[in-house]
């Protein structure tokens, strides 16, 4: 696979010179031999997946305010993510309507790439209606402003959306799951946008990666214990390579229900890239001041560099 054809211009529209179309095409061969290594795991993404961007993109959706099912800031969540994939351009985009146990949800869908394989990048983007885990209890009934929970897994794959290349050789949907996160609150349950999503398929993707809690300036990554072994191995395998082992740490912690379970219990691999050591999970403090570029900037890298090998 390769990132670069991206770089080449993707046609030729004018009459000039044959030399500057033959000069383009000789840059542009020798930009693909030389950079498209995909085995190579010392190469530097920093300089593709912008963790500084990444972070502006938690920002913008932190200040939309709390953004849980149903309210004002909930809404204008999928206006701005439509309206950004909109201005990068090459996605086909789907807000897919959907209804789960009597309520409707809005998944956002951006494709791109001609498989196989097909891949689905996922993350959720509500927030959760009650900061239930608070210590002071007085604010036990405040809603979430996740700026981790929430707009961080968002953040990560809307800066691959700008990044990874228009002619893909796979086919990647970055699916942005509405409902995932208001389990315990009475007419809610966990992970509804993505039950809808999988109910929705008529064929099935072959893997599923979700993000979700990976902006933690203090970030560490435990494998999730339900998630598929081999894709587990493949991601954290990278990571290492890349020396994020102190990060994306390759051992066993927790088993958690998230918007990778639909995918798992459809038989689809799947695997959640997630921070559960986060002691601002569903209290009023998970705010932006929590989250660091570094943080976005490793999950990012990881998930461009294993891409690449797919
Ligand atoms: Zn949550």
């Amino acid at each position: 696979m390769n990132f670069w054809k991206d770089s080449m211009p993707e046609r030729y529209n004018g009459f000039g010179p044959l030399l500057v179309a033959a000069s383009i095409a000789v840059a542009g061969l020798l930009f693909f031999i030389f950079l498209r290594d995909p085995a190579d795991p010392t190469r530097d993404f920093g300089t593709m997946f912008d963790g500084q961007r990444s972070l502006n993109d938690v920002s913008v959706q932190v200040s939309f305010g709390p953004r849980p099912p149903g309210s004002e800031a909930h809404a204008q969540m999928i206006d701005w993510m439509v309206a950004t994939l909109t201005a990068i351009g090459g996605w086909e985009l789907e807000v897919q309507r959907a209804e789960y146990n009597g309520t409707e949800v809005s998944n956002v869908i951006a494709k791109r790439g001609q498989g196989p394989p097909w891949i689905v990048l996922g993350a959720h983007y509500d927030t959760r209606f009650i900061a239930d885990q608070d210590p002071d209890q007085a604010k036990r009934l405040q809603p979430v402003l996740g700026a981790n929970d929430g707009a961080s897994g968002v953040a990560v794959l809307m800066e691959l959306g700008r990044v990874l290349p228009r002619d893909l050789d796979k086919e990647i949907w970055l699916v942005f799951f509405d409902a995932e996160d208001n389990g315990r609150v009475p007419g809610w349950e966990w992970i509804m946008g993505s039950r809808a999503f999988v109910q929705g398929l008529e064929v099935y993707p072959d893997a599923a990666v979700i993000v979700d809690m990976v902006g933690d300036a203090d970030l560490n990554v435990y494998q999730e214990v339900s998630s598929d072994a081999q894709l587990t191995e493949e991601i954290w395998g990278i990571a290492g390579q890349l020396g994020y082992s102190d990060i994306l740490i390759p051992e066993h912690k927790y088993t958690i229900i998230d918007d990778h379970t639909p995918f798992l219990e459809a038989g689809i691999p799947a695997v959640d890239i997630i921070d559960f050591d986060y002691p601002f999970w569903h209290t009023s403090e998970d705010t932006l001041d929590k989250i660091s570029s570094e943080s976005l900037q490793i999950v990012g890298n990881t998930l461009l560099a294993w891409l690449e090998t797919k």
